[in-house]
């Protein structure tokens, strides 16, 4: 998150840091009370039903049909923009099927009686001035309020995360932003110094088709075999072959790897791995480039601000289970979860803005007619998030509580403070989002484990992560929620992002179905699902590639 500040902030505090180590703060643990406080919660995730439900239907023939010219299959970022598009540029007659009580999709949002706060996706990193459309929806959304003379966006104060932004727990203290510095080896410091000046090359760097090496949408990103080739060795390699190996170093890149993918820097593709500090080149007229929007809710906001327009065109509760051509068009066959009735509607065309391991259980084609696709090749990284409702805000020494804390060392992507945003200097009822890849070589071991424990298991595993900057926390906590993600976002691992598989998945079917899905980007953000919505509604509509 925020490469470029990173690397400001780490040089304005390295020699800060190297003034001294502070004390470790362990003696505070001998304090704990011996008997545990049992922390009540719940234990919540997408409709868990959804896989059985889909195995009873799949004989169903519904009896009851309608037509449309089009169905949008998923109510996720890429969806949204999908209809949106379709909404702004079309006379189409056209629904949105989702099986979720809510859209949002990976980017959906909770509440308790004092806040709203994230379940997913909770920041967007300023745009690149080039993603035009996304510009556009910001600046219709008051997120960007005008442009100035040299045409750069100005962002909503409201909207740009407050400081303090972000502070790391290492070394029994709390420092200003997560490239490690305090107390950290001069020979580390060194380290740490070459691979953010070598992430700032990379991020200008073009290939010889004059393209930008890295840039989002992914697609748009140079051919250059120089480059694409890193994506066929992982970021852990690349770092040992640039003779980065300091473990300070390896830490964050592993932390960065884990923030953007859920992966380790040994099971991500390097070109993955650069691209998550090249990217991104937005340039802002009121604030740093490398500044992030974000909401109490994270980006649950921009997905209400998508629904907005959408409402009468939106079918929550409906799970789609099968997806086939029938004389020349698409059925699509839907369960009414509530009323637990079997539809069919029969549209013109067909959006599926679901991820690939959902299309492999509906899409009902022939090889012959585009059916034969290999989903070997997408596989996706669990994650579990809980929400923390506390008593007060956590303290610590050093930096005060920031919107991101995370801890060094720890497993987690540490905490974001769900109130940073809400203009109040000390939150009388603070929520904490906690969040936790569980990263795997093999993702559906990981994902059985996940789905195996219970709130209460969740609850101590998350404490005793919080407890290694916050020793007293669990007398703090007053809720603990946790939201299981099975398959919570593509891994782009050795060889996905330039493979052929990936390529293959995204071609529409016979000019009547289109794809749009985050995972078709080979990462998971915000910016891409965006993007694929709309290239979708784009390719269907006008047939552009
Ligand atoms: C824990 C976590 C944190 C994240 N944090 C960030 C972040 O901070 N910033 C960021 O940019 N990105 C983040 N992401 C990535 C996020 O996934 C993307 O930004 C984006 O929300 C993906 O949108 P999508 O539409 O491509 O996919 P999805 O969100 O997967 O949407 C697919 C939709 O299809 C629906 N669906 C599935 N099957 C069916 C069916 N059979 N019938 C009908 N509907 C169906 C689903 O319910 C869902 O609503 C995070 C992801 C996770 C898991």
């Amino acid at each position: 998150m925020a490469a470029e500040k990173g690397r400001r902030k780490f040089l304005i505090q390295s020699f800060k840091a190297l003034a001294g180590l502070p004390l470790a703060g362990s003696i505070l643990n001998a304090c704990v009370p011996e008997t545990k406080k049992v922390i009540p919660g719940k234990l919540k995730g997408p409709d868990f039903k959804a896989g059985h439900l889909l195995r009873k239907a799949l004989s169903v023939v519904p009896t009851q049909t309608e037509t449309k010219d089009v169905v949008i299959i998923g109510g996720g970022i890429s969806g949204l923009s999908a209809a949106c598009w379709l909404k702004q540029n079309s006379d189409q007659d056209f629904c949105l099927l989702e099986l979720e009580e809510e859209t949002g999709g990976n980017s959906r949002g909770g509440k308790n009686a004092h806040t709203v706060f994230p379940w997913g996706a909770h920041y967007l990193p300023l745009p690149n001035n080039d993603l035009t459309e996304l510009l556009a929806f910001l600046q219709e959304n008051e997120v960007i309020t005008g442009f100035n003379a040299a045409g750069l966006p100005i962002y909503r104060d409201e909207c740009l995360c407050f400081d303090p932004e972000e502070r790391l727990y290492i070394n029994g203290h709390w420092q200003e932003g997560l490239v490690p510095n305090w107390g950290v080896p001069e020979a580390d410091l060194k380290q740490i110094n070459r691979f953010l000046e070598l992430m700032a090359e990379m991020k200008q760097a073009k290939g010889t088709d004059g393209k930008f090496a890295f840039t989002i949408p992914i697609s748009a990103s140079s051919a250059d075999e120089n480059f694409r080739r890193l994506d066929k060795l992982t970021m852990a390699e690349w770092l040992i072959q640039n003779k980065l190996t300091s473990d300070y170093l390896h830490w964050y890149v592993n932390y960065c790897c884990r923030d953007d993918f859920g992966t380790d820097a040994k099971d991500t593709s390097a070109w993955a791995g650069i691209h998550y500090f090249a990217g991104r080149k937005a340039q802002a007229a009121n604030t740093d480039p490398d500044r992030v929007l974000t909401w109490p809710e994270g980006n649950n906001w921009l997905a209400q601000r998508l629904r907005k327009p959408l409402e009468k065109h939106i079918r929550t509760g409906k799970l789609v289970y099968k997806v086939s051509l029938v004389k020349g068009n698409v059925a699509i066959d839907y369960l009414d979860i509530a009323q637990n009735t079997y539809h069919r509607i029969l549209a013109g065309k067909c959006i599926l803005a679901t991820p690939q391991f959902v299309n492999e259980r509906i899409l009902n084609i022939q090889p012959e007619q585009g059916g034969n696709r290999n989903y070997k090749a997408f596989s996706y990284a669990p994650w579990a998030v809980a929400n923390l409702a506390l008593e007060s805000p956590p303290a610590g020494r050093g930096v005060p509580l920031s919107w991101d804390n995370v801890v060094y060392g720890s497993k987690s992507l540490g905490y974001v403070l769900a109130n940073h945003q809400q203009l109040q200097i000390y939150p009388e009822n603070p929520v904490i989002t906690f969040y936790l890849p569980l990263p795997d070589e093999d993702p559906a071991k990981a994902r059985r484990m996940a789905y195996e424990k219970k709130q209460e298991d969740w609850a101590e595993l998350i404490l005793a992560e919080l407890e290694k900057a916050h020793p007293f926390i669990r007398e703090n906590v007053k809720n603990l929620d946790v939201w299981i993600w099975g398959h919570g976002m593509i891994r782009p691992s050795v060889g996905f992002i330039w493979g052929e598989e990936k390529a293959a998945a995204e071609k529409p079917v016979l000019d009547k179905i289109f794809f749009a899905h985050t995972d078709l980007s080979g990462i998971s953000i915000f910016e891409e699902a965006f993007y694929q919505g709309i290239r979708a509604a784009q390719r269907m509509v006008e047939g552009k590639a």
